[in-house]
């Protein structure tokens, strides 16, 4: 089986092995020798040797268990940068687009530094990647926090309530999510989405779903079509 890798963040090689990930540690003739990435964190000690595109030799158990999940997250975040110089290397974007690519580095992605190395985003991917949250069929928005605000507005009813009419409204909204949780203990179901809601929800698992099988800037169209701004 030929062997798999991943670049680090720094825009090294990592081996991926068994769901253990290994950094490089030399290279003697045809031979590279590999130590696992928690050698240093924990002093994990096993390591594994490589020549021609096989595994030649193992050595020591690791000290941890396997990291399957953070493989697969740090395979995504590397599909990121890729998809994204991908992306913008096709488009034929007007150099009045450029504050936007800009932008968009700075932000999500990190501006390019030298070698195929990049800054760290203001976000880093794992705060605002979804695919773990579609997979996971949690909250992908904020919209549910947005709907609280808006009907605590309305309670409220003005801009600058004074302290007083501030302090009812917070019991009334207190009273209100105290009925709620009774409610839900008796046995009540939440009531579900509409319809045009739940048929986006499901298009947008079943896109998730192929994201090994396709080509990622058909994936990322294939999404897109599922957002409207
Ligand atoms: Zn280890």
């Amino acid at each position: 089986m030929p062997l798999d890798f991943i670049a680090s963040t720094k825009g090294k090689q990592k081996l991926l092995l068994g769901g253990f990930t290994f950094i490089k540690d030399r290279r003697v003739n045809t031979v590279t020798y590999w130590k696992c990435d928690q050698c240093f964190n924990i002093k994990c000690r096993a390591r594994v040797h490589t020549a021609n595109d096989s595994v030649v030799k193992t050595l020591n158990s690791h000290n941890h268990a396997a990291h399957a999940a953070r493989i697969d997250a740090d395979r995504i975040v590397n599909n990121v940068k890729e998809t994204f110089e991908d992306l913008t290397q096709r488009c034929q974007y007007p150099d009045d687009a450029q504050p936007v690519v800009d932008y968009f580095e700075d932000t999500w992605i990190g501006r390019p530094i030298r070698g195929s190395r990049r800054r760290q985003p203001l976000f880093a991917h794992e705060v605002w990647n979804c695919y773990n949250s579609v997979n996971d069929n949690i909250p992908k928005t904020n919209n549910s926090v947005e709907g609280w605000h808006r009907s605590f507005n309305e309670m409220v009813s003005c801009n600058h309530p004074t302290i007083w009419k501030f302090i009812n409204a917070l019991k009334l909204e207190q009273s209100r999510n105290d009925l709620m949780i009774e409610q839900f203990i008796a046995g009540r179901v939440a009531p579900p989405p509409k319809k045009k809601y739940r048929d986006c929800a499901q298009r947008i698992i079943q896109v998730v779903s192929s994201y090994n099988q396709q080509n990622l800037l058909d994936y990322l169209r294939g999404i897109a079509h599922n957002y409207n701004f």
